[in-house]
């Protein structure tokens, strides 16, 4: 080990060493800087607001006829009827907040939603410095956990303050299973930023996320004419929350990418993910040493698909696959990748086959006319591609698990003939 390296790795000892634990006042504080209302930090009941409000957030929906009658008289909320100079006092850390709160608000949490949406849909720049802040604690967070970080951080500190405590540290609020998803999502990237290409790890010692951070794909907080832009590319997915919606950025693009995200950032990201499930998808039928067997099969077997000898003739359409599909972006992610592995390998396939019994001009003027059977029904292009995929299996009387190579065979069909036209191309 040079001195360097023994030097830096020292220095992160020390640093990790020196963790000390984040008091209530301080996170609060926090929340209360860049979520509150300026209007309201003059006077000293801004900040006793701003509590309760936070209390508000994390309390379910009343559920016993107790928490009915609670909610009938205002009560629901404990710090409601309370002076505001005691609560003053709980924020600024003067005074606890009582044991008795704490374990009856525990007993009646929610499971964050609310919460958690306050955080992720606040202002860009707010959620930036919160992140931050929290970083700088040492807290494992990431822009797509920011809401859910918090969330378990309130958690912490009322368990906390029943137990007589004032102070949280980061262990408190880690979970393995998000150590794990973040791992997953940085192996998928194979550790670079999709944006720029970066490298995410920066020396190979950090355990903290220092050079890099989680982003939802479809962005949060957009304004209602964003948001149906960026619905036509693709809709945002019911759960925001869900890995498909995660994906990890380099710090800058994903600041960037933060505070003005753009259609065009949007789509790569859209394309990526895509690549990244197909090649999952194969990964999984390669390790049972069956997908290259499963090609073979269905291209042996589309020997035998009666061709349709209409006077249609062939052509050959060097268009790119982003030229012929040009609005759905995951099925251009879908379709490029399975180009770039099997293109050349199925076009081998099929001159070997080439012969007296075997035309491939005739099976890609059979696969034309299916395509275009399948066009005048209105499908859109994921539709088409579907239905061609299983046109395929049942021609050739095959089981869907050999659906993932029916797949692959037709972008072959996409990538070099007239299956999908370029629009308005002459
Ligand atoms: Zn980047």
């Amino acid at each position: 080990m040079n001195s360097d390296s023994l030097g830096q790795n020292l220095s992160f000892f020390v640093r990790k060493l020196s963790v000390i634990d984040m008091e209530f006042s301080d996170f609060f504080d926090m929340l209360w800087t860049y979520l509150g209302n300026p209007d309201e930090s003059k006077d000293n009941k801004g900040r006793p607001k701003f509590f309760c409000h936070l209390i508000d957030l994390i309390i379910r929906t009343p559920q016993t006829d107790v928490e009915d009658e609670k909610a009938q008289s205002g009560d629901l909320n404990p710090f409601a009827g309370r002076v505001a100079d005691t609560i003053n006092k709980y924020c600024i850390g003067s005074r606890p907040i009582p044991k008795k709160d704490a374990k009856e608000l525990l007993s009646r949490i929610s499971n964050g939603k609310k919460f958690i949406d306050e955080i992720n849909f606040s202002a860009p720049g707010a959620r930036e410095s919160i992140r931050n802040k929290l970083r700088d604690e040492q807290f494992e967070v990431t822009m797509s956990s920011l809401g859910e970080v918090c969330f378990k951080a309130m958690k912490a500190f009322l368990n906390k303050f029943k137990n007589a405590e004032t102070s949280v540290r980061p262990q408190d609020v880690k979970t393995n299973q998000n150590s794990i998803d973040n791992l997953r999502l940085l192996y998928d990237v194979d550790l670079e930023c999709p944006l720029c290409g970066e490298s995410l790890i920066k020396n190979g010692i950090s355990n903290a996320i220092a050079g890099y951070d989680i982003v939802h794909i479809f962005p949060d907080n957009l304004n209602e004419n964003e948001k149906s832009k960026f619905t036509k590319i693709k809709k945002a997915p019911e759960n925001s929350d869900a890995l498909e919606n995660k994906i990890p950025l380099c710090l800058n693009c994903a600041n960037v990418y933060l505070n003005n995200p753009t259609l065009n950032d949007y789509q790569r990201l859209i394309q990526k993910k895509q690549y990244i499930i197909n090649k999952k998808q194969i990964a999984q039928d390669l390790n049972q040493l069956t997908l290259e067997a499963k090609l073979t099969k269905v291209i042996q077997g589309l020997k035998k698909v009666k061709p349709n000898l209409a006077n249609s003739i062939v052509d050959y359409d060097a268009h790119t696959v982003e030229e012929k599909i040009s609005h759905d972006y995951a099925l251009q992610g879908a379709v490029s990748y399975y180009v770039s592995g099997y293109y050349n390998k199925i076009k081998d396939q099929f001159s070997n086959l080439e012969g007296p019994d075997f035309s491939f001009d005739e099976l890609a003027t059979t696969i034309k006319l299916a395509y275009f059977k399948f066009k005048r029904e209105q499908l859109d292009q994921e539709e088409i591609f579907n239905h061609l995929a299983d046109w395929i299996l049942t021609k050739e009387q095959l089981p869907q698990d050999y659906s993932e190579a029916s797949r692959i065979i037709v972008a072959f069909f996409v990538q070099n003939c007239e299956v999908f036209e370029v629009e308005n191309a002459q």
